[in-house]
């Protein structure tokens, strides 16, 4: 299948080929017709897939085929969760519409409106938009809806994890009636397909991933280790392996800070993103890591949902996610477009029902990496209510078990992966 094949006019293909997209991918090919009909479409899919083109594409298309509007009015509109994400998406439409006369805008919150009005009031075609700020605009009156005709609302489950769904109901509230809507999620509560139900008509449902499971491409494993070892751990791998980059997942802005300067501390270079930092220190952030400046990026979920780092080959739970999507949504930073990922877990007695968790949604188990110099001491997890009591405390050490342990994890595993293949980098 080519670009061609999908029915794409010339000055898109033209932008296509600048950003070196030889065909497309599964969900473009599937998404791609039906928008281009007009079509409702339902998209289960995650970041990593293509799909950002999968919608950009079309719609830039049906919108160059009304040829240029005078003056211009905001006639798509994408609704995304992060500032991250926003600037992405802004970036792939200018990209593809390289060659047509059509304006794309993005605003967010963290920063001064000021730019971003004047922009507005210089007319846009697109407008890209994560939901706080949209409204504000709209309700100072620099932002009238009334002549969408596409809308997407992008990562819809991530906008309800993120508290976000209320400020999308009340955009959606001010879109006309009759209009094309694109949901995509990459998993599917109740809630988003409640929310489906309600603002999609007859849709086209597109699953490139089934909800919820791990990207083939994907090599997965975990390290059994204490917390308190974890740093050394990460240390560890980081000095004795081929890892070029790695982002590294905590819990917690703390945790992530705190990871941070450790690696510093052991000349490892690294950088954090979180929620405290300034718009302009995320952004410096990720682009030192992306030219490779930094080695290490340390993130929490909100703030590295999303984030489009081509390339990257490894990423690393540091912390084990509460929520098993969470899980599905980290990994997928990793192998994107056809190229092979790693994701390594670190595991300790307490996040050993999470990860459990994990494993009953992916739906096979994660190959334990039982050689490495911080095996598991602590066999007995703390108790909740201790948990809470203590927050950061260190849990009662028990009489290690190590051989115990190793031998039962090898029965389940005949072939369990050595530590340096777990690290191995792959292209496909
Ligand atoms: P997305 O899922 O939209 O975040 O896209 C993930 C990555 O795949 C981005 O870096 C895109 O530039 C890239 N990409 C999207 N479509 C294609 C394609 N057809 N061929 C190669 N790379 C692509």
């Amino acid at each position: 299948m080519t670009f061609q094949q999908l029915g794409i006019i010339p000055s898109i293909l033209n932008a296509l080929k600048k950003e070196a997209y030889v065909n497309p991918t599964p969900i473009q090919e599937q998404a791609v017709p039906p928008v281009l009909k007009k079509k409702d479409l339902l998209g289960c899919a995650q970041t990593g897939t293509g799909k950002t083109a999968a919608f950009a594409v079309p719609i830039l298309q049906l919108l160059a085929e009304q040829g240029s509007v005078s003056p211009k009015k905001i006639r798509a509109l994408v609704l995304t969760p992060t500032r991250e994400l926003a600037l992405q998406i802004q970036e792939s439409f200018v990209a593809y519409s390289r060659f047509l006369p059509l304006k794309t805008c993005v605003i967010f919150g963290g920063v001064p409106q000021n730019p971003q009005v004047q922009q507005l009031k210089k007319g846009i075609d697109i407008l890209v938009a994560t939901p706080g700020r949209l409204n504000d605009l709209i309700a100072q009156g620099f932002i009238k809806l009334q002549d969408v005709q596409i809308f997407v609302l992008d990562e819809a489950d991530r906008m309800l994890d993120m508290g976000f769904i209320h400020d999308v109901k009340k955009v959606i509230e001010k879109l006309p009636k009759k209009r094309q809507t694109l949901l995509f999620s990459a998993t599917m509560p109740k809630e988003i397909e409640e929310l489906a139900d309600t603002i999609l008509r007859n849709p086209v449902k597109v699953t490139v991933t089934p909800p919820a499971t791990t990207v083939e491409a994907i090599e997965q494993s975990v390290y059994f280790v204490d917390k308190e070892n974890k740093r050394r751990l990460l240390i560890h791998l980081l000095q004795s392996s081929e890892i070029e980059s790695a982002l590294v997942f905590t819990r917690t802005k703390h945790g992530a800070d705190r990871v941070v300067r450790e690696l510093t501390k052991a000349k490892i270079r690294a950088a954090a993103i979180h929620g405290d930092k300034s718009q302009n220190a995320r952004q410096k952030a990720l682009g030192d890591f992306k030219q490779h400046r930094t080695r290490v990026l340390v993130a929490t979920d909100i703030a590295a949902r999303g984030i489009d780092i081509e390339e990257l080959s490894h990423v690393i739970n540091y912390d084990i996610p509460e929520v098993p999507e969470t899980y599905v949504h980290r990994i997928g930073r990793t192998g994107r477009a056809g190229m092979s990922g790693i994701a390594i877990s670190f595991c300790d007695i307490n996040e050993k029902a999470d990860f459990d968790r994990i494993e009953k949604l992916i739906g096979k188990k994660v190959t334990e990496v039982p050689e490495h110099p911080y095996p598991m001491q602590i066999t007995t997890p703390t108790p909740k209510s201790e948990l809470r009591r203590n927050r950061g405390q260190r849990p009662v050490r028990q009489q290690p078990q190590p051989q115990k342990r190793k031998r039962r994890r090898r029965d389940r595993n005949p072939n369990p992966r050595n530590h340096r293949n777990g690290l191995r980098k792959r292209r496909l």
